[in-house]
């Protein structure tokens, strides 16, 4: 066949191949447009997910008459000027409308402010319709029905109405998120509706925006982040360890004001949880980068989600920094907050009290845990989670089992406290005093061999004294692990890794950091390096896959964060091995001792794995389920 020129059709549905991946893609360009043109207000229709009406409406600038036939020509666009490199736009590729028009039948309707009537074009299947006159407001209104009819083999990649609304749904939040002064509605026979009302311009009204798509309860169980390094600037904000998913997906990130799926951000997101969240559970998290349009690239892939930062270690640095300083700053905050659902459960009102009595109410505990559950919230890492939950298959029973009778813990009981003896109470009073103001308060007993039960002025702490001890056992091992070279040992014959030339290189690059962390590593002949000492930490370790990974990350990230990632994982391992398990008695000098070093530790408000170490309950709570408030 003679090569020859592919007609303007077949090009715009091949561009729509790339762009237009489902009915969520529509929604996301055409929502786009909407912003691009200062919408004030969004609305979005969708019936059979997507694929048979996707209708958008904005109150935005509107298109001219006369260049109505231009937006749907390929390569046309109002938004870049000059330079690819200063986009400050949501569009800019002017590919979005042909590549719609050409695999669906759409129209434009559109008003601006002076004109004194609107117009309307459409485009069926890639066949342009002559504009005509039509009635609307000031806006654009952009229909499109039967989406993929002109290309049959896209529309079998479908996953059904149900997905395909739902991939909707997710666009759209995650576009309002980015623009919380922007009312956005989402509604059709496919759905119930969505609304989210506009947000004031402010902090505050960026949070109340969160807060409309993330659940209320996300603001109460997050930290706020802002940082600044070189020009870049991070704000947002990360849940609190012991408020967590399954998967990654409610983590959200923008850069300048565009939604992005980043495998640098969502990695250092890992990074800065690494020692806080046990490796199958996700933080939730909502984080906006900005920094000069220069100096990141957004023109990676049609679709704009994917974005190349000219300095990938800087802002990976940035995120991972900013993240684990705000945790240990409220490090000593635990998950306080779930304690209202706790005494909602435990209120007697709830049915159970007057016909039941305590199985009643048990069931009614229960029942409350499960009702949360669609907000994302997961009993068995609650911290108002019944007690012994906590420690199924975590040395509980081997604690158990080493302590004498009962008749020893009922004494440890008294021996903590001030109850000891009247003349001890005298001698304590006044140390017991400032003990009350203390963030964790004065230990006033020992429970079941592994509870802490502490007194502040005002609420009852409960400390697990296991999760406790090995977090600061954790942060020590820590800190002796990045404060001093890593200790190495010498491998008895040095291994040989054979590697991509560039890989080799890089790793030779980092080199002098590696050794820092006690991996000797250095480079052997063009595609190769030789290991001579690896990090004692580590003991028999997989030598060429940890080299191997550390060439892919600093391929990708530019840093060597995996290493030390590593380390901090068995130094974790080694805390838990290493801390004092639950089931040891404790003297009231030993309980204060342990309260006053979790204060003083940054991120002791959950243990290594993302539980809590301590719950508080408010006296004010405790008065309530007793009828006296
Ligand atoms: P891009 O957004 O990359 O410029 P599109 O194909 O999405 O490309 O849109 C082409 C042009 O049509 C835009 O540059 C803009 O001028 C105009 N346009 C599209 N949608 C709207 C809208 N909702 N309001 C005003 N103008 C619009
Ligand atoms: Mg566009």
């Amino acid at each position: 066949m003679p090569i020859r020129q592919l007609s303007e059709t077949m090009i715009n549905q091949i561009a729509a191949g790339e762009v237009i991946e489902r009915p969520a893609s529509v929604v996301k360009e055409l929502v786009e447009n909407a912003l691009d043109a200062g919408a004030s207000k969004v609305e979005v229709v969708t019936a059979g997910g997507g694929l048979n009406l996707i209708r958008v409406t904005d109150d935005g600038f509107g298109i001219p008459e006369q260049e109505l036939a231009l937006a749907i020509a390929r390569h046309c666009t109002s938004k870049l000027a000059e330079d690819i490199h200063d986009i400050r736009s949501l569009g800019f590729r002017g590919e979005a409308l042909p590549s719609i028009g050409s695999v669906s039948r759409l129209s434009i309707r559109s008003r601006t402010a002076s004109g004194d009537s609107a117009a309307e074009i459409g485009i069926d299947g890639g066949r342009v319709l002559p504009v005509k006159p039509a009635a609307a407001n000031r806006g654009t209104t952009v229909e499109v029905r039967d989406l993929f009819f002109a290309t049959p083999a896209r529309l079998k990649f479908m996953k059904g109405e149900r997905a395909e609304s739902s991939a909707i749904s997710d666009i759209v939040k995650r576009i309002a998120i980015a623009f919380p002064t922007v009312r956005f509605t989402l509604a059709g026979s496919d759905r119930t509706t969505l609304d989210l009302p506009a947000a004031e311009d402010s902090a505050d009204g960026s949070l109340r925006r969160v807060a409309q798509v993330m659940g209320a309860d996300f603001p109460d169980n997050s930290i706020a982040i802002d940082a600044m390094r070189e020009g870049v600037h991070l704000t947002g904000h990360v849940s609190i360890p012991s408020f967590t998913r399954a998967n990654a997906l409610q983590q959200y990130a923008y850069v300048n004001g565009r939604p992005v799926r980043d495998k640098l951000i969502a990695g250092a997101i890992r990074g800065a949880f690494a020692d806080v969240l046990p490796r199958d559970r996700h933080a939730v998290t909502v984080l906006f980068l900005s920094l000069d349009p220069a100096i990141v690239d957004v023109n990676v892939h049609p679709a704009k989600a994917d974005v190349r930062f000219r300095d990938p270690g800087l802002v990976r640095g940035l995120i991972v920094g900013a993240i684990r300083q705000a945790l240990a700053e409220a490090g000593i905050r635990s998950a306080t907050t779930g304690a209202a659902g706790m005494m909602a459960a435990f209120r007697p009102g709830a049915a159970s009290y007057d016909h039941g009595g305590p199985t009643n109410g048990h069931r009614s505990y229960e029942a409350a845990f499960h009702a949360s559950g669609p907000t994302g919230f997961d009993p068995s890492r609650s911290p108002q989670r019944p007690l012994d939950m906590q420690f199924a298959g975590a040395g509980f029973e081997r604690g158990n089992a080493r302590t004498g009778g009962f008749g020893e813990s009922d004494q440890a009981a008294f021996d903590a406290g001030p109850l000891a003896s009247a003349d001890a109470r005298a001698g304590q009073n006044e140390a017991t005093e400032t003990l009350l103001g203390a963030v964790l308060g004065a230990a006033r007993a020992q429970v079941h061999e592994n509870y802490i039960v502490a007194q502040t002025r005002d609420s009852l702490v409960i400390v697990d004294q296991h999760a406790a001890h090995e977090r600061l056992v954790y942060e020590a091992l820590k800190n002796a692990l990045h404060s001093r070279p890593v200790p190495s040992q010498m491998l008895l014959l040095p291994e040989i890794i054979d590697l991509p030339e560039e890989d080799a290189e890089r790793l030779a690059m980092h080199s002098e950091t590696l050794a820092r962390f006690g991996l000797g590593i250095e480079r052997f002949g063009p595609g190769a390096v030789a290991v001579r000492e690896t990090p004692s930490m580590l003991g028999e370790t997989n030598v060429g896959q940890l080299v191997r990974d550390l060439a892919d990350e600093i391929a990708d990230n530019d840093t060597v964060e995996t290493l030390k990632e590593r380390l901090d994982t068995i130094a974790a391992t080694m805390a838990c091995h290493g801390s004092v398990r639950s089931g040891r008695l404790l003297k009231a000098e030993e309980m204060n001792a342990l309260l006053r070093q979790m204060e003083a530790t940054p991120g002791s408000g959950t243990c290594n794995h993302g539980r809590p170490t301590y719950i508080e309950l408010k006296l004010a709570d405790i008065e309530r389920l007793f009828g006296r408030r």
